[in-house]
């Protein structure tokens, strides 16, 4: 059946905004996913080491098919898929996708840990998501209460997704 699903998207190396814009691609391609509504992309400053470029984020509503860990298998090929294309230029860790939250599926299974278990803590996480989807329930609290408490520390919103990234 058809479920809800939150990824989130991260990366820090590369030509960061077109892997972002990658990444969407190749969740658009595939026939078990309908992408839904995309946060704005957000830079996060890194804590403590000043050499690492910013991280760029979003999070992604989708709703698709996909089992919980046909999906987990989806996101792994996408980032090998855009790792291995730029790895040669610009080094290791492109881009991260990660399964925030499936409709109706709780997992301690380290392999697919549901729902993710340090979004909750993340601020590059919470920020996007509480633009997209404020109301949904967290462990009993909202995306938008949790983010508010976990605070914005040092993630700014660069800008909408359509404006800059060349999404149709
Ligand atoms: P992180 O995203 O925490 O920085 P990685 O992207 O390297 O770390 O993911 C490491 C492992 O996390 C993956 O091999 C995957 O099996 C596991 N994992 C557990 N729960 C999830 C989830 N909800 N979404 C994505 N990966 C997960
Ligand atoms: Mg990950």
């Amino acid at each position: 059946s058809l479920k809800s699903v939150f990824l989130g998207v991260g990366s820090n190396l590369g030509v960061r905004r077109e892997t972002l814009r990658a990444a969407v691609e190749k969740l658009r391609e595939d026939p078990a996913v309908r992408v839904g509504r995309i946060s704005s992309v957000y830079a996060t400053k890194p804590v403590g080491v000043a050499e690492q470029p910013d991280f760029l984020n979003l999070v992604v509503e989708i709703a698709t098919t996909h089992s919980p860990l046909e999906l987990l298998a989806v996101t792994q090929r996408i980032e090998h898929a855009l790792g291995r294309v730029r790895q040669e230029r610009w080094g290791a860790r492109t881009i991260d996708l990660d399964v925030l939250w499936y409709e109706g599926t709780r997992s301690e299974d380290a392999t697919l840990t549901l729902p993710h278990p340090r979004a909750k803590e993340r601020s590059f996480v919470l920020t996007p998501w509480a633009e997209i989807a404020p109301e949904l329930k967290l462990d009993g609290e909202t995306v938008s209460a949790r983010a508010k408490q976990v605070g914005a520390g040092g993630v700014v919103r660069v800008s909408a997704w359509e404006r800059d990234s060349g999404a149709p």
